[in-house]
């Protein structure tokens, strides 16, 4: 077991959060976490419209495939994630109870 895994800590404490402006698909999130906490997606025309004007011409360079955090109970708060993504994209923050 890797050092970062055994230093995890109980689930649904915090969740990541991407940067809708940042992401540029690359996918290192979705290898690296261990508990299959992204997939990649395609944003919608809604959540385009939300975008500054780096982050559209930035989704239109990759396809508007970006990753998405589909199972954000099953954070165990390991920060691989933080730590893999080339654009500093994702960041943890807790969650709302
Ligand atoms: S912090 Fe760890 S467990 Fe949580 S989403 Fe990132 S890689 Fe997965």
């Amino acid at each position: 077991m890797a050092t970062a895994e055994k230093d995890c800590k109980a689930p649904g404490v915090v969740a990541p959060v991407i940067d809708r402006n940042k992401c540029e698909g690359k996918e290192d999130c979705v290898k690296v976490c261990p508990y299959g906490v992204f997939e990649m997606g395609t944003l919608s025309a809604q959540e385009r419209s939300g975008l500054s004007l780096i982050g559209k011409l930035k989704a239109w360079g990759h396809g508007y495939r970006q990753a998405y955090v589909v199972k954000p109970a099953e954070c165990h708060a390991c920060g691989l994630c933080v730590t893999a993504c080339p654009e500093k994209a994702i960041t943890l923050a807790k969650v709302a109870r």
